[in-house]
């Protein structure tokens, strides 16, 4: 379906859950997330009938992410239903891999063809620090077996942090020689419950071309990141600008969170809910959301935080 902007709205992004078995500086309290109640959430089959409605209207591309959604039990049935509805061409997960030496052939099996994984530092000590507890030594486990489970596609997410990670933009970018996999890079973005990071944190992906000087353009199929390609790699480095660059003019996305929130634009508070909806109100409802799609979301910068009015766990990314 066409928004009133005349972008087509292809990509639905399924939160969930909220929880999540790290709790990354830049994503979520040092406490966690504030439970909420059972029965607020989606229930599976609200999911799937979600899934259905997006589909009647077009999407053909679904993402599942959370918090982290390897920690939800009913994950591979959700997937597996998923895959299976009228229309979904594509179903993509986002995880932070510390769980995938155990999930990543499950899922491929439950019809996952592509895994995005976040990883934002090759450093034992700084992996503990960015995720406040979490062992590199597991997400990188969680890498080689996404790597051997023949999923179409394996990415990983880096989120770029000046005086953090940006000396590491060449170590990672070369894991794009070593293995057939991409790697991306995304601006840092101020959200409600993510730490207080200096301005100097907030660093353009320009950064990532000045460090690799010899990266070539590469014609892009994907509407939000820059691609380039490094000599002799097996995969591309992508850069995603939504701080120095808004994409907002090529948005084709629609986000769905674990608590039944449908979210128009990931930067602004407006949330339409499905909770408890039949198939034929909540297609309705999935009509007015992609109807009130903004044309762009407010500026983002270190003194302006995103206006999601929810922290980035509870709306998946
Ligand atoms: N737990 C999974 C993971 O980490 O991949 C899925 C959910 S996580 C919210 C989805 C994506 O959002 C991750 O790639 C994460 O790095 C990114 N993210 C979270 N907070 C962010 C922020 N403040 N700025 C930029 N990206 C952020
Ligand atoms: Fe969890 Fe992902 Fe947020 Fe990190 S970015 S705290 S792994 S939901």
């Amino acid at each position: 379906m066409r928004d009133s902007y005349g972008r087509d709205i292809t990509y639905l992004r399924l939160s969930v859950t909220e929880l999540c078995n790290l709790r990354c500086l830049y994503c979520m309290p040092e406490d966690g997330v504030c439970k909420k109640r059972h029965e607020e959430m989606l229930t599976e089959d609200e999911m799937i009938r979600a899934v259905e409605a997006a589909a009647s209207l077009g999407v053909t591309k679904l993402r599942i992410t959370g918090g982290e959604p390897l920690v939800k039990k009913n994950l591979l049935s959700i997937c597996r239903r998923a895959a299976a509805v009228d229309g979904i061409k594509e179903l993509c997960i986002t995880t932070n891999g510390t769980r995938l030496a155990e999930m990543a052939v499950p899922l491929r099996k439950a019809g996952v063809s592509r895994v995005n994984i976040s990883l934002d530092t090759l450093d034992e000590e700084k992996y503990a620090y960015i995720t406040r507890h979490g062992s590199l030594s597991q997400a990188l486990n969680g890498l080689h077996a996404a790597l051997s489970a023949g999923f179409n596609q394996v990415k990983i997410n880096t989120v770029l942090i000046g005086g953090f990670n940006d000396t590491e933009i060449r170590r990672l970018a070369e894991l794009t020689l070593q293995y057939p996999l991409d790697v991306r890079f995304i601006e840092l973005m101020p959200m409600p419950g993510g730490g207080d990071f200096g301005e100097s944190a907030y660093i353009p992906c320009s950064a990532v071309l000045e460090a690799l000087p010899e990266a070539v353009p590469r014609p892009s199929n994907d509407g939000v990141a820059k691609l380039y390609r490094l000599p002799n790699a097996k995969g591309d480095v992508g850069m995603i600008s939504p701080v120095s660059a808004h994409f907002c003019g090529s948005c084709n996305r629609i986000r769905l969170t674990a608590d039944g929130k449908l979210k128009p634009c990931l930067h602004s508070a407006q949330e339409l809910p499905i909770k408890g909806m039949n198939l034929e109100e909540m297609t309705e409802q999935f009509k007015r959301a992609i109807g009130a799609k903004p044309v762009r979301h407010a500026e983002l910068s270190s003194h302006s935080r995103s206006l999601a009015g929810r922290g980035m766990n509870t709306i998946g990314g």
